[in-house]
């Protein structure tokens, strides 16, 4: 990982920080060009660290008003990435430090720091904005309170903690919680409120509110909802509640990611807190509940308990995801959650995890910390706590969780401190479980069976492939969640887990009468590959039978990807127990709805390319979108006759609810559709999409239309209606680019990018139009090389603009060694041409250069 690149920062050369910081009072005089930031810092050598060192800040792109010790003017050094005090002027007893800054948030197109969104002001500091903001030792381990006092004529002014004072032109916020810089938030505007209340179980009355642009007040019900479920779950679950007396949300239009769990402000993209039955899908619903949970989760996993460095960003963010997970499995399906959550983390991490970017759910060097918000860091990070939970049972991973809070409130931890807390919990030695933490690369695991004297044996083979930097890894200790099925369908041996720890390990299985089904990884117990030949027979009696929903569902989808991967190698026909099993999935009134079309979603092109990969071919685009789109056809005609009363058994009567059964219903008549589709040239597609009442169906009948060539007056229609609304028409953006014919990619991303409305600042529209062309598998990887040179130009115009947003998506190229020489050539001839971009960022540099290798 970038081993010789001068600016590598290493987890091994941590050094505590010289100074405590014990307190901050900050005064920000608000202004577009010539904002005003007084900070007085009240400091003291740091016990904890070597004596007699200079005082160094951060700070970049600030202009020094004046700086002070006690009162007393001194003349820092200043560099381009901050101040330097010796340690000669510094007193020897604890000192005020007083600086002045000016700053340009109307100018602030990089969206970190304080910059401006549509007339508000807002932050973003972590990882490390802060230092955009004032002079400040911009690390994690460095936690005090904070006074901030705001002063501007807008007429909502909020920060961290708790408001002790406002009048006109000015409010003041204190936080009694120590915290680091990257945790701090201001936001100013003129901004509307939805309120709410919540009483914690310790009696605390918290007022919550959300805070909107005048016209989203109608959407903020959703959020309020989800708000209030997190903190009684949070209580009722892990034993946390809230700790201020305000808790606000702020929706921002231009944001670089998800949401952000400043202390008692979260901030958040309003396309992650907005919600209408209107103007949102089922599964916008299911996303926003999901977020604010996970940054709610984060008061307690992530600032009361906070990271030492930012390479233990996994501590905070792995287990908060894992936590959010839960959540979401608690409210709705564990089954369901946990199927998406697989999905996810194959396409987003398996991906990177076997590509040139892998890096260790807790890296070890870095040149941009922003480059490391990955799908291993988050979402592997919550698969590793998964397992480590598994491992300990639930009763003794409640008891760590105790201990930790317990333990580590107020404090900057480690991934080692966490560990510890697991092992004095349990007594578990737990050195060779930390390689999930310190190894990149997903485990390949093989099974094998064998049947003799009514002893089934299951033998297991693992292989840690290397990564960048790795070359060479010890075998992990691998949950397995294993049951056995007779071969009427029975359970004859309950779940139990099997700890593989060694590179080939069986584990025998007595007084059985008759060979058993291995029902193997169950809920998906380790985030591996695995590598096991079974019949088609087989796979087909599992999608029947098996009594785990997550390996019934994947029964089937092992079954599709053998199908598929026939079909695009040799062109073979799809195979009748596929499509007698999804049929039968389909049609089973017993099972969940939301279940059943998770079942009929095929895998994606992006995912066959990756197998045939791993199975040593050389994936074609062309013909994985065309044998997919083959197979889609002969389901929908296997289907057939009884598709058009199963959509409409799914229709859900009376007024809109985003529940997870109505949505489910949505989901599965969605799914037929889109099969009838295939047999009735859009017709049912197309009045569904005029009868429809919510987004989930008009927009979900749109892209079926559009999947299928036609749809061209409904799309105009769309349009037409959703002119105003910015977080509808990215949808509209960026279904056009997902549904477009590989042929067409090009052209429909160059059409839509040369509108007006097509404004590249922001974020959420650069995605909808450039991160649907990635996704779209057949057509980025195009033969002609369009594509890759498309998307390369528009990181280049990004990047001096946004350099975060443009690394995050330089992610696209991270598959280029799958394919053909030509290919190859074309996306490594894409990044060379992105290094050679003048002034490039450390971001977007980094990540070019850890793709080209
Ligand atoms: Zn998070």
């Amino acid at each position: 990982m970038s081993l010789d690149d001068p600016r590598t920062i290493r987890l091994a050369d941590y050094q505590p920080y010289s100074h405590l910081v014990e307190r901050v009072e900050l005064t920000f005089r608000l202004h577009p060009t010539a904002t005003r930031v007084r900070a007085a810092l009240h400091m003291a050598a740091n016990p904890a660290a070597r004596a007699g060192q200079d005082l160094r800040l951060d700070g970049e792109g600030l202009r020094l008003i004046s700086c002070a010790i006690d009162g007393r003017a001194v003349q820092p050094i200043l560099d381009a990435t901050g101040l330097t005090l010796a340690v000669g002027v510094l007193p020897a007893q604890p000192f005020v430090l007083e600086t002045e800054v000016e700053i340009a948030p109307e100018g602030n197109t990089a969206l970190e720091g304080l910059y401006m969104s549509k007339g508000m002001y807002c932050t973003q500091c972590e990882a490390e904005g802060f230092r955009k903001i004032t002079y400040y030792p911009d690390r994690p381990d460095v936690m005090a309170r904070f006074h901030v006092r705001i002063e501007s004529d807008l007429p909502v002014l909020l920060s961290n903690g708790n408001p002790v004072g406002q009048g006109a032109g000015w409010a003041e916020w204190d936080d009694p919680w120590p915290k680091p810089s990257y945790l701090f938030a201001l936001v100013a505007g003129d901004l509307r409120a939805h309120p709410g209340d919540f009483t914690t179980m310790e009696g605390r009355a918290v007022s919550l509110n959300i805070w909107v642009r005048p016209g989203d007040e109608g959407r903020c019900a959703w959020g309020m909802e989800a708000l209030k479920a997190s903190m009684a779950w949070d209580e009722r679950v892990y034993g946390r509640a809230y700790d201020l007396d305000v808790f606000n949300i702020v929706a921002v239009d231009d944001f670089n990611m998800g949401a952000m769990e400043n202390k008692g402000l979260n901030i958040f993209n309003s396309k992650a807190v907005l919600a209408s039955p209107e103007t949102a899908t089922d599964d916008d619903f299911a996303r926003v509940e999901a977020i604010i949970a996970h940054e709610y989760f984060h008061n307690w996993t992530g600032n009361r308990i906070t990271c030492r460095d930012w390479f233990q960003l996994c501590l905070k963010e792995g287990l908060t995801v894992f936590r959010d997970q839960q959540f979401s499995g608690d409210l709705r399906s564990h089954a369901v959650k946990r199927i998406e959550d697989v999905l996810m983390l194959r396409a987003r991490q398996f991906r990177e995890d076997g590509g040139p970017l892998a890096h260790p759910v807790r890296p070890d060097s870095f040149v941009e910390i922003n480059n490391f918000y990955t799908a291993t860091v988050y979402e592997k990070g919550a698969e590793v706590i998964g397992m480590l939970k598994r491992l300990v049972g639930d009763a003794d991973y409640a008891r760590a969780l105790d201990l930790y809070f317990d333990r580590h409130d107020g404090q900057a931890a480690t991934i080692e401190d966490w560990l510890k807390v697991f092992e004095d919990t349990t007594g578990r030695e737990l050195s060779q479980f930390k390689r999930w933490y310190t190894e990149a690369g997903t485990p390949r695991l093989s099974v094998t069976e064998d049947w003799a004297d009514g002893v089934f044996t299951l033998t297991f083979g693992q292989v840690n492939p290397p990564t960048p930097g790795q070359p060479q890894k010890a075998a992990k200790v691998i949950p397995v969640a294993v049951g056995l099925l007779n071969p009427n369908g029975d359970e004859v041996v309950p779940t139990m887990v099997l700890e593989v720890t060694e590179e080939r390990q069986s584990f025998a299985f007595k007084g059985l009468a008759t060979r058993p089904v291995a029902s193997i990884l169950r809920g998906f117990s380790a985030p591996v590959l695995l590598e096991r030949v079974v019949p088609a027979a087989e796979r087909a009696f599992l999608l029947a039978h098996d009594t785990d929903p997550f390996n019934r569902w994947e029964a089937g989808r092992s079954l599709a990807k053998e199908v598929l991967a026939r079909m695009i190698l040799d062109g073979a026909a799809p195979s009748a127990d596929l499509l007698d099993g999804l049929r039968r999935i389909a049609f089973d009134e017993g099972l969940d709805p939301a279940f059943r079309a998770l079942a009929l979603r095929l895998p994606g092109e992006d995912d066959m390319a990756a197998t045939l990969h791993a199975a040593g071919h050389v994936p074609d685009p062309a013909r994985i979108y065309a044998a997919r789109r083959a197979l889609h056809l002969a389901l929908a005609e296997h289907l057939g006759p009884r598709l058009p009363a199963l959509e409409e058994a799914c229709r859900v009567p009376g007024a809109f609810s985003p529940d997870a059964a109505a949505a489910g219903k949505r989901a599965l008549r969605l799914a037929s559709l889109s099969l009838l589709a295939r047999l009735d040239g859009g017709a049912a597609a197309r009045a569904a999409y005029r009868a429809a009442d919510n987004m989930t169906e008009s927009f979900g009948s749109l892209a079926i239309l559009l999947d299928i060539g036609a749809g061209e007056s409904e799309l105009a229609d769309f349009a037409a209606k959703w002119q105003q609304d910015r977080l509808v028409l990215e949808k509209w953006f960026a279904v056009q680019v997902s549904a477009a014919a590989p042929d067409k990619v090009a052209d429909v991303v160059r059409k839509l990018t040369q509108r007006a409305d097509f404004d590249w600042k922001n974020p959420n529209r650069f995605r909808a139009v450039i991160g649907a062309l990635s996704g779209n598998h057949a057509g980025f990887h195009h033969a002609s090389g369009e594509g890759y040179a498309l998307l390369a130009d528009w990181l280049i115009t990004l990047d001096p603009k946004n350099p975060q947003t443009a690394a995050r998506m330089s992610t696209a190229f991270e598959s280029w060694p799958r394919y053909d020489a030509d290919r190859q050539a074309m996306m490594r001839g894409a990044l060379q041409r992105i290094m050679a971009a003048p002034g490039l960022s450390r971001d977007l540099s980094e990540m070019a250069g850890r793709m080209l290798g």
